[in-house]
This record gives structure tokens, sequence and C-alpha cells, in this order.
């Protein structure tokens, strides 16, 4: 339910709100927009199935070693390809990011950014240190295969090498330019709700980016809190200028995974 809910709110705040006086304030392409431009509703049949086989499809093993990244990032080469895109691998020093830009159909719109971390500490699965982000961006992927009409850009990034330091989004920040991105969304570990509230924390966002999560936080029924982390990818691109949010589940309000960093971040323990 935690994922779901973090899918529709991203959906719900694409921006089209600001770059469309056409779009509705729930984020939907409005009803004097072009013919064959409605949105499909988000809580897609697949989204909530398609979400628990992605955690449990990528949290299998831990993704620490460099054989155990190669392995992971072939099962999110090939998930994106059954979703319909061809990604790339973004190499670099030590490592690679699997990434993908999907075109928009229509008009000029800025890119937009929605990436995660799929890389793990030694020895731990990561269910939700971050299968559960990387199942997000990949459903993101997914419903964007059923938008006909995107006024934007998105690239879908699965970064490398969080765990020992941002190594993945600080190689992949510098290949784009923060005048030509709109906004840049990493998510990191989201699929843990004890006390069933919904609650997100917004991490360090850009004053324009947090409006629009609490607006659209109010259209799907979740709460959020404005949160100062900075120690994940999110960083690794406000450091350069971009316009940047994290999202993940109450890691300082304290209803946060116990399983962090340990072997028992299982698909079993976490909340899609
Ligand atoms: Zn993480």
């Amino acid at each position: 339910m935690k994922l779901a809910a973090l899918l529709l709110a991203l959906a719900a705040c694409d921006g089209s709100s600001m770059d469309s006086p056409d779009a509705g304030t729930d984020g939907a392409v409005g009803s004097d927009a072009p013919p064959g431009c409605t949105r499909p509703a988000i809580d897609a049949t697949w989204l909530q199935s398609q979400l628990t086989s992605w955690v449990a499809g990528l949290a299998s093993a831990p993704r620490a070693t460099s054989t155990q990244r190669t392995t992971a990032r072939t099962y999110l080469m090939n998930q994106l390809a059954t979703i319909g895109w061809t990604a790339q691998l973004h190499m670099y020093t030590t490592g690679a990011n699997v990434h993908v830009t999907i075109p928009a159909t229509m008009g000029t719109g800025k890119e937009i950014l929605v990436g995660a971390h799929f890389d793990t500490v030694t020895n731990s699965p990561g269910a939700n240190d971050n299968a559960s982000g990387v199942a997000v961006v990949l459903a993101v992927a997914r419903y964007l295969v059923d938008v006909p009409c995107r006024t934007a850009p998105v690239t879908i990034v699965l970064f490398d090498g969080e765990e020992n330091g941002l190594l993945g989004s600080r190689a992949y920040a510098p290949t784009k330019t923060a005048a030509n991105v709109r906004a840049v969304h990493t998510i990191d570990q989201v699929a843990w709700d004890q006390d069933n509230d919904l609650r997100f924390e917004l991490e360090a966002p850009t004053p324009t980016l947090e409006a629009e999560y609490r607006a659209a936080a109010q259209v799907v029924g979740a709460l959020v809190t404005t949160v100062p982390t900075e120690g994940t990818d999110h960083q690794a691109f406000r450091e350069r200028g971009f316009a940047a949010i994290g999202l993940t589940e109450e890691y300082v309000g304290g209803d946060t995974s116990p399983h962090r960093h340990l072997a028992g971040d299982t698909p079993a323990t976490v909340d899609t």
C-alpha cells in the first residue's frame, strides 16, 4: 500500500498544473486537452502485483559485489525492456547506472528525472533499502507507457554505488545540465509504515517541489513531513544546482525499517 501511495503522489505532482493552465488540480490533463490525451487511472490493476513482483525479484539476493550488481542490472534492463523501454548502462569507474529517457510526445517541457539506487550493503538483500524505491521508479516507467500525451521527457535512472558514497548518482549528475532539468526526484526506503499513516518524508526539497508534493499528498490521502536529510542520491544533484527532492518513509520520524542494512531486510518484511 505504501509504494502504491507514493506512485500516486508522484503522478499527481508531475508539474502539469504548473506547466499548463488546462491541467486540473489532480494533475490530470484537463477536459479541454487534445482528443486522446486523457490520462489513465493511476491505480491500475497491474500496480500492486507488479510492485510486489519487482521487490521480490530484485531482493532475492544482496547487490553489493561486482557480480551481484551485474546480475541486478541485467534484471533491471530486462524489466524495463518488458515494460517497453530500451535502457542503457551509464558506466563509471567502479560501477554502472541503468537509465532510459522516455521522450515527450508533445510540447517542450524540461526533462524530469526519477531515480533510486539498486545497490545494497554487503549481506543485506535490501528489500526496503532499496528495492522498494526501485519498484516505484519502475512503476513510473510502466505507467508512462499508458500516458498518451507526455509534455516532457522523463529519465528513469537506477543508481549504482549509493551505499559506498553516492558514487553512481555523483557520476550521473554531471551528464545533465541543471538548467535543462525541471526536477530530480530520488526515492530511498519507502516500504515501511508500521503505524499505517501513509506518511512520507520530503528530504531537503526545493521549495517549488515541496509545494507540489504537499498538494499531491492531499489529492491521494497521504501525509508528508519535510526533513533536512541529505545523505542519499538527491544530494548528488542538489550540490550541482538541480531542483531536487528525496522521498522516503519516516526515517527521521522513527517509523522506519529496523532491518536496514541487515540480512532481515527481505521482501517478507516490507509493505508494498
Ligand atoms: Zn538506501
